[in-house]
């Protein structure tokens, strides 16, 4: 910004008028500032940029028609919305994901810098279900160790109702999305390993090749040989989406561009958590 300036001002002879400081104190700022701090910025973390429109009648109908909301449009696929009801505000704030056009609208409250601070909306909510565990570890406690491997788990569900796939646990997990979605984890029980494997639900468009979301495998920054080859093992993580869930497939048509080992190692959290014994 001190740059700019200088540009503008090395740029053009200003008149005194131009060249005059105003400055802002708190008497004028209060306003604003009291408004913004009944506000949520929203960014969709996504290729496609989302229009106005769009944006507004999904937010209002996915968080039930919050009273005096407003919605404005601050930049490409960044929102600012003002819910002047501080439980509407709480309960948006701690719910999600919320999934627009198959991008993830990420929310935080405002606070003051926001927009400038690259790492506003590096936590997005996700739904992740943890499959392959026996039958005697379904439970809160589990879930929620397990879910250790994410920044934070909100909350853990256990579906009563298990299918021809067996029982699964589900975790309110918020996520870093700037690092790959996890394909599982390891647990171990008794000095024996397990794996156990995620699957995201309503999970938003990511990259396959890096396991990104936001960006798809045309401009992923990942490239496609030597060290910076594919990380999101294609043979195990094909997914695709089938009645109403993520579902992993074997893909054995898929070639891994020439990832090392290395690659793998670095960006494969694979995270041993110790259950059992306490
Ligand atoms: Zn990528």
């Amino acid at each position: 910004m001190a740059e700019d300036i200088v540009d503008i001002l090395q740029s053009f002879n200003l008149s005194n008028k131009e060249l005059q400081v105003t400055e802002m104190g708190s008497e004028e700022l209060s306003l604003g500032i009291k408004e913004c701090q009944s506000s949520l910025l929203g960014k969709i973390v996504g290729e496609k940029i989302a229009n106005y429109t769009g944006v507004k009648n999904f937010v209002t109908a996915a968080w039930g028609y919050p009273r005096d909301l407003t919605v404005a449009e601050l930049g490409p696929n960044l929102f600012q919305f003002i819910v002047p009801k501080d439980e509407d505000r709480d309960r948006i704030a701690q719910g999600g994901p919320w999934i627009l056009d198959n991008q993830l609208l990420v929310l935080n409250r405002w606070y003051e810098g926001i927009e400038d601070d690259e790492k506003a909306f590096n936590l997005a909510p996700l739904w992740v279900q943890v499959w392959n565990l026996p039958v005697h570890y379904i439970s809160k406690k589990v879930g929620k160790k397990i879910g250790s491997v994410f920044h934070l788990v909100r909350d853990v569900i256990i579906p009563q109702t298990g299918g021809k796939e067996g029982r699964h646990l589900k975790l309110a997990a918020l996520v870093d999305i700037t690092q790959p979605l996890l394909r599982g984890t390891t647990i171990e029980v008794a000095g024996v390993a397990k794996w156990v494997q995620f699957k995201y639900e309503r999970c938003p468009n990511f990259c396959y090749r890096c396991g990104r979301i936001g960006h798809s495998e045309r401009s992923c920054g990942m490239g496609v040989s030597g060290r910076e080859g594919v990380v999101f093992n294609p043979q195990r993580s094909h997914w695709s989406y089938q009645n109403g869930e993520w579902i992993e497939k074997e893909c054995p048509g898929t070639q891994v561009h020439g990832g090392s080992r290395g690659v793998e190692e670095e960006c494969e959290r694979e995270t041993v958590l110790e259950l059992g014994g306490s």
